[in-house]
């Protein structure tokens, strides 16, 4: 059923701590029954920081001339991936900046089909890159790629547009997400929270948006002024416990009104409080995205202030990770991919098979 909206806006106006806690209960327990406390993790290797867009809140946008650009080649990805696959994680994430040339696309098909290789086929690939053709979209596809995350930033068209240069429209990302969709592809999408002069309503709708555009994934995140963008004067207004608690609040009711899907607790969560991750969890979250990408490349991805785990390895993240998880009662799904239910209840096609 779809889900109330009047209800939602309810939820995401809560004000007082303990109506604020009864609400991640109630998220908790509506986890409980339909995922389970098992997280999920998703190897994350940020790729690269080259991009060709502008978004005007995103710190690896194009105009940002101080920042250093990178790609890490195929030798590197691959020692990554072997990495990420010896710890269990089941699978991996490839995120970068937005390219769509001809040698990138290569490029990317290339890694793909040899992380399947390297991995007897067994690792889950999500990929986050932005819009492409459907051309591309299918390539990476049949190169063996399974999942693919792209947010939608907001799902108010208006605002959308107040936060993006006009050649960037809306209407092409949802087409994107709906090209994803019919390929065949696990969609992931999502929302930043807390966005200038974003209200509850719009937040209700992100809602209704990943419900009707019948969503699998869910990667949402507080949005945090960066210092080198066009939105940076609201950093000196900008409140981290506020923020964080947005973010949690729009966590569980998307945890309530879409019961069956998965849900990432995100690094920007951690980014605003050092248990953010615990709590983006005990609020409905079930996958965790611990970055693998080797610490000397950290710098230049910094999508928005004050990015956490700056030069914490990746083995440091693993054992870190596994230990709040197990901290607050939950287990690791270790060598799984981890498709959410309800991807699974919607299709037959085998997917989950390590
Ligand atoms: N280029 C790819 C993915 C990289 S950016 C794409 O467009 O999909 C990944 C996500 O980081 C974006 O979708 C956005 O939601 C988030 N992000 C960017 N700047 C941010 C900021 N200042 N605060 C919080 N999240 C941000």
């Amino acid at each position: 059923m779809r889900p109330n909206r009047q209800e939602l806006i309810e939820m995401l106006s809560l004000k007082k701590k303990d109506e604020i806690e009864a609400l991640y209960k109630r998220a908790y327990e509506v986890k409980k029954q339909y995922v389970g406390t098992k997280v999920y993790l998703r190897g994350l290797i940020e790729l690269s920081n080259i991009c060709t867009r502008n978004c005007y809140y995103c710190g690896i946008r194009k105009d940002n001339h101080l920042l250093e650009r990178y790609y890490i080649d195929k030798e590197e990805v691959l020692k990554e991936a072997r990495w990420c696959f010896e710890q269990h994680y089941g699978s991996l994430t490839i995120q970068t900046g937005e390219r769509s040339d001809k040698s990138w696309i290569d490029y990317i098909e290339e890694l793909i089909k040899e992380i399947k290789t390297l991995t007897d086929g067994k690792m889950g690939i999500t990929l986050s890159l932005g819009e492409q053709s459907e051309e591309t979209y299918l390539r990476w596809f049949e190169a063996g790629a399974h999942r693919y995350l792209l947010r939608i930033e907001t799902s108010n068209p208006e605002l959308y547009k107040s936060l993006h240069p006009a050649e960037n429209s809306f209407e092409n990302r949802l087409q994107c997400i709906r090209s994803l969709k019919k390929i065949g592809y696990q969609v992931g999408s999502g929302v930043m929270i807390g966005l200038p002069n974003q209200t509850v309503e719009d937040l209700a709708d992100d809602i209704l948006f990943f419900y009707d555009e019948d969503i699998d994934m869910i990667g949402m995140g507080p949005f945090i002024p960066h210092h080198q963008t066009p939105l940076a004067y609201l950093l000196s207004t900008f409140h981290p416990e506020e923020a964080l608690e947005q973010a949690l609040k729009m966590i569980a009711a998307t945890r309530i009104a879409l019961k069956d899907v998965n849900i990432a607790s995100t690094t920007a969560l951690q980014a605003l409080h050092p248990k953010g991750r615990e709590l983006g969890l005990l609020a409905g979250a079930n996958v965790l995205m611990p970055n693998i990408t080797d610490t000397r490349f950290r710098e230049g991805y910094q999508l928005y202030e004050g990015k956490p785990g700056l030069n914490e390895n990746a083995l440091a993240i693993r054992k870190a990770l596994e230990e709040s998880i197990y901290s607050i009662g939950e287990s690791i799904g270790y060598d799984e991919w981890g498709d959410s239910p309800h991807f699974k209840n919607k299709k037959n096609t085998p997917s989950e098979n390590l």
